[in-house]
């Protein structure tokens, strides 16, 4: 009934024929597509600039493909799926499939070209982009479908099937992965033009023919199995969402029959009644549960499942870079067969390993000890065949001691443990940590001192990273230039900054961070407890990639980290330097996090390390402190219940960083979106004096943020202009921009600075926005 694998074939457990246990067997639920040294992107983005064919695309994806379908072979893996590939994403690869294809990018018909589809993701010379949104609360981008009542439907992108075809070419009989019809539509928005009230689920029965097309191809072409993406399911849902899963599965069922449908869960629990739904849906024979982020969906399982169907375990965290600990894995596991039945359960990832790091063969930077705590998406393939050999009795001991010792070496390790930060961070719960003035009357007291315009002009810190900057930087950390030759350098960037700032007139300064390569790194770098990859590269968007820093140890300052720079910019002008740092929360949240502490511990111990940072600042005579939280609300859980909860120690350790300062001190904070109306109080109870976010692409939502913001007393910079297009923005726009802001903002409140950052742009476009910009402030202030 099972296909045969080629790799079974080829390489026989002799272990397996000696004993003729049946294995039980192992899935991957995604792969990361970008290659272990990021080969997609730089092919991406020579294709893109125009420097390689298109040809040569397709071969160097074509080859990553089929390495990873092989190495999956290899590593023992029964489940390999395909389709899990993308040029640029799943969600705009099922876009391209169902060809919903917004009008305005012209396409006539036929088979999906690069065109078409490149223009959809990045736009074109006369057609922007489509929107792109954060995929749950992953660091990954999707590309949202636009939808209305009047959209076509065709089968139009047959990818799924020919990267079936081609890994069946190579002896592989893979598992082909789809967005779930329900979930893709959950994911869309309404066109433009379209009423917001359109209801994106009434075009269900219009989409599923297309699925249906798409699996009567797939079984033809010898599919045994398809997997489902439904993550929607992990969601609060209502009883009609929750309907849509159970109307559409039985639509489909009679097109599945004789297959093998899985329907893959992932990034949370599952709340009771969608257990209930999944579990009785027609035509799925498997369910795979995120049983790493979901632990209480075991309880679920131990309450009941279906006798016939298949439970793909997702025990491997594919969202870390950890280890795992197999023992306990294996512990679980155990638990699960005597409820299901071994031939029923099925090892496998948390999610897809989309959103951990690739491969660690190529990490010969980091020591063997803490290698050896750590299993990216390559490592984690062997991990989740040793766990299915395990269960089915045929433990690899060596592999098992080995992870056992690391686990141990993991947790006595001093270089983990620091007795007194955990003391210090432990003590900071229960209390509140706020400033003892309420925020009105410390800016009046902060004003006597600064002595400020109304409507004060600022920017948000970055100024452009030039190339020779960033090689100055590169140069240095090679070794290849002295402390003292670097220093220097520096020192005159931040003074070529802070003297076209004066030019410029802006009244409060920044040092332009030339010295920061990124806004994390830059302060993982000096803090203990961190340690950084070399190649540990995740997908952001499309040819996009991060990497995250690996926090692994108890968080310390052992010295002062921007002091140097910023009272050496403060002694260049007599206007106020802001002093710059990366809020607690926000280093959290773009890093992998340990996993053997919650969250909180971590991110109260980075606070205390920034709080001493914030102090010396204060200390070296900086009056205003800018403490970023760029990534707070990327933190939020997905699950309604779980949010307060969440808000309520981010924001706690945002104010631990600053309760101490003086009344006078000014405290900054910037947040890289706009979308607050749902979590505006955890804003205003950061208890910032100021907060300047970004604002250039959804004015009317922010209104009412406004509103709420006034009440709160806190000055507000809601970005004048959008940094993230090269277009110079006018005086005249500026000024219409700011005239809005003051309809519903006192003007006593009102800062006026640009959206984020300047470091991506360059000079020739930052010096006229900022002269235009000042040059709108001081207008409007003349009215006033
Ligand atoms: N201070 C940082 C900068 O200006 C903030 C960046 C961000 O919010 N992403 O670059
Ligand atoms: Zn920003």
């Amino acid at each position: 009934f099972f296909p045969t694998f080629f790799a079974n074939l080829r390489r026989p457990t002799p272990f397996c024929f000696k004993f003729r246990v049946r294995a039980m067997t192992s899935h991957i639920v995604g792969y990361p597509r970008i290659g272990p040294k990021r080969e997609l992107k730089f092919a991406l983005e020579s294709f893109w600039d125009g420097k390689s064919s298109a040809e040569e695309l397709q071969k160097v994806a074509s080859d990553l493909r089929l390495s990873i379908c092989k190495q999956m072979a290899d590593a023992g893996i029964k489940y390999i799926p395909s389709n899990t590939f993308s040029y640029y994403d799943h969600v705009l690869d099922t876009t391209a499939m169902l060809g919903a294809i917004p009008s305005r990018y012209s396409w006539s018909g036929g088979e999906i070209g690069f065109d078409v589809y490149f223009s959809m993701a990045r736009g074109n010379s006369t057609v922007p982009a489509m929107e792109m949104t954060k995929w749950f609360d992953t660091n990954y981008h999707y590309i949202v479908p636009e939808l209305g009542p009047d959209t076509e439907f065709s089968y139009a992108s047959h990818k799924v099937v020919q990267e079936f075809k081609e890994a069946k070419s190579i002896g592989v009989d893979t598992v082909p992965v789809l967005v779930g019809p329900v979930s893709y539509l959950l994911l869309s928005k309404p066109a433009k033009g379209v009423k917001k009230s359109f209801s994106l689920l009434s075009l269900i029965d219009k989409i599923l023919p297309i699925y249906k097309e798409v699996v009567a191809e797939l079984k033809a072409a010898g599919a045994n199995w398809i997997q489902f993406d439904e993550p929607t399911l992990v969601m609060d849902l209502d009883s009609q969402r929750l309907h849509e899963f159970t109307h559409a599965y039985s639509e489909l069922e009679s097109s599945l029959f004789g297959l093998n449908i899985l329907v893959e869960t992932y990034f949370a629990d599952l709340p009771s009644e969608t257990y209930k739904t999944v579990t009785a849906l027609k035509g799925v024979t498997a369910i795979g549960f995120d049983l790493v982020r979901g632990s209480k969906t075991l309880d679920l399982i131990r309450g009941g499942f279906p006798l016939e169907k298949y439970l793909f375990a997702g025990v491997i965290d594919g969202r870390n870079i950890w280890a795992n600990n197999l023992a306990a894995s294996l512990n679980t596991l155990q638990a699960l067969e005597g409820i299901v039945g071994k031939d029923k359960l099925v090892v496998s990832t948390s999610c897809s390993l989309l959103h951990t790091a690739v491969d660690m063969v190529n990490e010969n930077k980091l020591d063997k000890e803490l290698k050896s705590w750590l299993a990216f998406a390559a490592q984690k393939l062997l991990e989740v065949n040793a766990l299915a050999k395990a269960v089915s009795g045929q433990k690899d001991e060596a592999f098992f001691s080995a992870n056992e010792a690391a686990q141990a070496s993991r947790k006595s390790s001093p270089r983990v443990t620091n007795k007194a930060v955990q003391k210090a961070a432990s003590a900071l719960k229960g209390s509140d940590h706020r400033r003892a003035m309420n925020v009105r009357n410390r800016l009046e007291a902060q004003q006597k001192k600064l002595t400020l315009p109304i409507l004060p002009t600022t920017t948000i810190g970055s100024f452009p990273q030039t190339l020779e900057l960033r090689k100055l930087r590169r140069e240095y950390k090679a070794n290849k230039m002295s402390e003292e030759e670097y220093v220097n350098a520096i020192k005159e960037e931040i003074s070529k900054i802070v003297k076209l700032q004066e030019e410029l007139d802006i009244d409060v300064l920044v040092h332009g961070e030339p010295e920061r390569n990124d806004m994390v790194e830059y302060f993982g770098e000096q803090l203990s407890g961190f340690a950084f990859t070399l190649n540990g590269w995740v997908q952001s968007y499309g040819s996009r990639c991060v990497k995250p820093p690996i926090i692994y140890g108890d968080v310390s300052r052992p010295k002062a980290m921007t002091v140097f720079w910023s009272t050496l910019a403060q002694s260049l002008t007599k206007r106020p330097m802001k002093g710059m740092l990366t809020g607690p929360v926000t280093i959290l949240n773009w890093s992998f996090v340990r996993n053997d502490q919650p969250r909180l511990e971590t991110s109260y111990q980075i606070a205390l390390a920034i709080k001493d940072e914030v102090e010396d600042l204060e200390r070296a005579g900086i009056s205003i402190i800018q403490i970023d939280e760029a990534a707070l609300r990327e933190g939020l859980p997905l699950r309604k219940s779980e949010q307060a909860f969440y808000l309520n120690w981010a924001v706690h350790s945002f104010r631990i960083t600053n309760c101490r300062v003086q009344d006078t001190t000014q405290i900054h904070t910037h947040m890289c979106y706009s979308n607050f109306n749902d979590i505006i109080h955890s804003i205003m109870d950061m208890d910032a004096d100021v907060v300047t976010i970004e604002n250039s692409r959804s004015d009317e939502k922010l209104l009412s943020v406004f509103h709420e913001g006034m009440k709160y007393g806190a000055g507000i910079g809601p970005g004048v202009y959008d940094i993230h297009s090269p277009r110079i923005p006018s005086t005249h726009e500026i000024s219409d921009r700011i005239n809005k802001m003051l309809g519903v903002l006192e003007s006593r409140i009102l800062w006026v600075n640009p959206d984020c950052g300047l470091k991506t742009r360059k000079y020739s476009e930052v010096k006229p926005a900022l002269t235009n910009m000042v040059a709108a402030a001081k207008l409007i202030r003349a009215q006033l």
